[in-house]
């Protein structure tokens, strides 16, 4: 039964029947589970299809990636705005999910894939993969037969396994062939125009499943972190089980198994969300029905001109993607520095009092996580490649593949967010529970720690491999900080934006979260190591870097989090509880 009382986003819920939440709560967990089960099983395959399946060169992959990654979360500021404006959350979710569903859906078309040829005195040869991802094996193909080739260290020597059965030397040096690449034109466009359209999907989705989870809780409703923490989960039970399932499905049976299961769970999700969606009893519809009838140009009317909006970020997002390697490096940063004076400039022109004071608290939530960010989002980076590099990975006699380590934050996720649910009621009950800014220093301080007890994981090690546990350590520590303040933020920003900004700010949200992992990768860079053939050519010098940048980032990350607990109770003034 869901009692329905006045609140001041619209209507808010008494209903307790999802584990003490209102049932809308259920739908839209579910909806995201799969959601994101469609995203992290997409993204986990990209890299390796990139560079795979399209041939294209690493640095070019690498940008593309980045490029692809930035832009999901960018785009949600503009479906954010639209939302609160014109759409309505609940149509602007319902049309971000379809445009997912093609997008997930066209990346199941993949061709042929790109051929390389080299060419060694005078004779062309296809050089072609067996297998995917970390286990395939690259073969020469001639007239006569295939042989499986490799390269000695310093890739000066191609070295020819079977050199009779291909008619080859047994070595060629590097010099001595060039190579090209043939790409399937059609087939790359398919890839861009999908890439495209999940942009635009996310950029219409993400920020306002979270905007729709708010309006579920009144201001002073004890429940909401509680509730974001348990959306929360839904987030990471669909990374776990996509990481895993679609993973896996995509290296061994094919690219395209892979994408199109990802596909089918979007579909999942946008079925649950278009059958269910009668439970959000009306919180997330447009702010006005005449105005969204209203025509702008000829037969189009807002609404119309709304989806037309998405079609455009689809063109956009396309050129971008496309040409990521031209976008200069401080566009970005130019780009954080603009929207922040934007929404500051939106809080002292547009807003007063109390609204103006707690749009500046959820624009302090919304920088505050750039620090957490990015030290967190060195797991598919940095640490991903100090994992596979310098770490112990034998895990009862099995060598564990590298990735699998990243699946541990959404595994502790799933295992401790319904544990953060209870304690946050239970603490609030007691009313003990930590303000929203100190639970955000702790996240902040959190991320400085996990770094700080790999360092000390690295110094244990000597000379030798580091202790798998330190991995375990690192993972775990980060996650209890993400717990503290990513859905902790989600809930704060829905909470003090005022409702007619909901959107743009959950937008702005996932912007910065976006940059976040931009500036991730600039850290990443600093500890780049001297490789040759992918492997390390001196180990003690690259711990020793590892040493120096992560203590270096742990020591800043937990200054920034002391900080940010001495300045909470001017935050907590910022945010009028209680009023
Ligand atoms: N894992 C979270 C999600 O996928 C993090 C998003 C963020 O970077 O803010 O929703």
């Amino acid at each position: 039964m869901a009692a329905v009382e006045a609140g001041a986003s619209g209507t808010v819920s008494t209903d307790t029947s999802f584990f003490g939440h209102p049932r809308g709560l259920a739908i839209l967990f579910a909806t995201e589970m799969w959601e994101r089960f469609s995203y992290y099983g997409m993204r986990g395959l990209l890299i390796l299809y990139l560079t795979q399946h399209f041939l294209f060169s690493d640095e070019r992959s690498a940008v593309m990636y980045g490029a692809y990654t930035a832009l999901v979360y960018v785009m949600t500021i503009i479906g954010g705005s639209l939302a609160d404006k014109y759409l309505g959350q609940r149509k602007a979710v319902t049309f971000g999910a379809i445009l997912l569903v093609m997008g997930h859906g066209l990346m199941a078309f993949e061709g042929a894939g790109s051929k390389e040829w080299l060419t060694y005195e005078g004779q062309d040869y296809q050089i072609t993969l067996d297998g995917r991802g970390g286990d395939a094996l690259q073969i020469l193909v001639s007239d006569s037969g295939r042989s499986l080739i490799s390269f000695n260290d310093g890739a000066t020597q191609m070295i020819i396994a079977e050199p009779a059965v291909v008619g080859l030397p047994a070595t060629i040096p590097t010099s001595s062939y060039t190579t090209r690449v043939e790409k399937e034109q059609l087939f790359v466009n398919v890839l861009y125009l999908a890439l495209a359209l999940i942009i635009a999907g996310v950029g219409f989705l993400k920020a306002n499943i979270s905007t729709i989870v708010g309006a579920l809780y009144g201001l002073n409703d004890t429940r909401r972190d509680s509730g974001f923490t348990i959306f929360y989960m839904g987030i990471n039970l669909g990374s776990l089980l996509s990481t895993i399932i679609v993973g896996t499905i995509g290296i061994k049976y094919g690219w395209n198994w892979g994408f199109g299961l990802a596909g089918i769970g979007m579909l999942a999700g946008l079925m649950t969300f278009l059958i269910f969606q009668p439970w959000l009893e009306g919180r997330a519809d447009p702010p006005s029905a005449e105005k969204l009838k209203q025509k702008v140009l000829g037969p189009i009317n807002v609404e119309w001109a709304c989806y037309l909006t998405g079609v455009g970020i689809i063109v956009f997002a396309m050129m971008t993607v496309m040409n990521a390697h031209l976008v200069p490096e401080w566009f970005v940063g130019i780009l954080g520095i603009a929207i922040f004076l934007y929404l500051v400039g939106y809080a002292l022109t547009k807003l007063a009092g109390i609204e103006r004071d707690r749009m500046l608290a959820a624009i302090y939530f919304i920088l505050a996580q750039i620090p957490f960010w990015a030290l967190f989002e060195q797991a598919g980076s940095s640490l991903t490649l100090l994992t596979a590099r310098l770490v112990d990975r034998t895990i009862f006699g099995i060598s564990v593949p590298t990735p699998v380590f990243q699946s541990l934050n959404a595994g502790f996720i799933v295992i401790f967010a319904p544990l953060f649910a209870w304690m946050w009621i239970v603490l609030s009950k007691r009313k003990i529970e930590p303000s929203a800014p100190v639970k955000f220093a702790f996240g902040v301080f959190l991320a400085g720690l996990g770094f700080l007890s790999l360092v000390g994981g690295i110094a244990a090690s000597g000379a030798g491999l580091i202790a798998v546990s330190f991995i375990f350590l690192i993972y775990w520590i980060h996650t209890m900080g993400e717990l503290m303040l990513s859905p902790v933020g989600l809930s704060a920003v829905t909470k003090l934006a005022p409702a007619r900004a909901v959107g743009m700010s959950m937008g702005a949200w996932f912007l910065y979260s976006g940059l976040s992992n931009y500036l991730a990768g600039v850290i990443a860079r600093g500890t780049g190591a001297e490789t040759i053939g992918g492997q390390l050519t001196d180990v003690v010098a690259a711990k020793a870097t590892y040493v120096s940048v992560y203590t270096n980032v742990a020591y800043v990350a937990m200054g920034i989090g002391v900080f940010m607990l001495i300045i909470s109770p001017i935050i907590k003034k910022w945010m009028h509880a209680n009023e």
